[in-house]
């Protein structure tokens, strides 16, 4: 069975319609998909209403989080929510929240390149992102429409990342506060890319070994930005931790250079994840693994 369970499409900031994603999945050979777009559940509809004859679904979503530091500073890390109840009041509450920190703080950053004499505008990135939870691969979008740049990375090298000047910061949601609201609410939560940025080196064993304590369920460990050390040291920790394990891809559509199914999980591990979660039903024949 080939499994990806960590995709994004343009219900966040991937650039496939949800319709798109699950087609292309079943293209490529995909047995398993699941949509993963950051702080929303836009997509699912869609992509259930086209899902390919013999696909399954599994409906999550990655939440922007972040780990507050002893020195008072939050540094940001990704939790993938998997079966999670869409309706639950503090979900709701939350992705409408993060909803409107995006929009300002991606308009704030529009802002600050328009007064640099940067030609894109608000309009521009709002069309862009059409609905969506506005993110910074939107305003990337912009750039390489602009003619400032040629690639939705090379926009991020230059003006997007977390150095530039143009950098705002947004307030995701404490990262304790999310692994409790996912269990809360009847999913299974998976540490992203936790060797990649900067959370990397805040993500040590000893403070991935207090979320596991606190009910983080997994670790994602084959990730495109995870060099062979990192998923050795990550798949040790996850079998001294008893967390969970997957692979995925992080697909993007054009914004990213990685295909769909690039990086894949384990059958068993896809099964310890549908029997864990009570939030909602899988779709399609995988959920016969529970
Ligand atoms: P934001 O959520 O607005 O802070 O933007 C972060 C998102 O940008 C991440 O979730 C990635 O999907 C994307 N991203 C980060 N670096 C790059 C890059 N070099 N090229 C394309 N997309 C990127
Ligand atoms: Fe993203
Ligand atoms: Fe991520
Ligand atoms: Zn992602």
């Amino acid at each position: 069975m080939r499994i990806d369970l960590h995709t994004h499409s343009n219900a966040s900031d991937g650039t496939d319609t949800p319709a798109e994603l699950v087609a292309i999945a079943a293209q490529a050979g995909l047995d398993v998909v699941a949509l993963t777009d950051h702080d929303t559940t836009g997509g699912w509809a869609a992509a259930e209403a086209a899902l390919p004859a013999g696909m399954t679904l599994i409906r999550g979503a990655e939440f922007s989080t972040g780990l507050l530091m002893p020195g008072g500073h939050r540094v940001s890390v990704h939790l993938l929510a998997y079966l999670f109840d869409p309706l639950d009041a503090a979900v709701v509450a939350e992705h409408r929240r993060l909803f409107d920190e995006r929009l300002h703080r991606g308009l704030r950053i529009v802002d600050l390149m328009v007064a640099d004499g940067i030609p894109i505008s608000r309009e521009q990135v709002l069309a862009i992102s059409a609905g969506a939870p506005v993110g910074r691969p939107h305003i990337g979008r912009a750039l390489v429409a602009s003619g400032v740049v040629t690639s939705v990375n090379e926009a991020f090298e230059r003006y997007l990342a977390g150095n530039s000047g143009y950098y705002v910061p947004k307030v995701d949601t404490d990262l304790t506060v999310a692994v409790r609201m996912i269990k809360a609410a009847g999913g299974v939560s998976v540490m992203a890319h936790s060797r990649s940025r900067s959370a990397a080196r805040v993500l040590t064993p000893e403070r991935i070994a207090e979320f596991a304590a606190l009910g983080l369920d997994g670790i994602e460990v084959d990730h495109p930005d995870h060099a062979p050390a990192d998923r050795a040291e990550l798949a040790g920790l996850a079998r001294d931790l008893d967390l969970i394990t997957t692979g995925s891809s992080d697909y993007h559509g054009t914004n990213k250079t990685i295909r769909i199914g690039a990086e894949r999980s384990d059958p068993d591990q896809l099964a310890r994840i549908v029997d864990r979660a009570t939030g909602i039903p899988v779709i399609g024949p995988a959920g016969a693994l529970a």
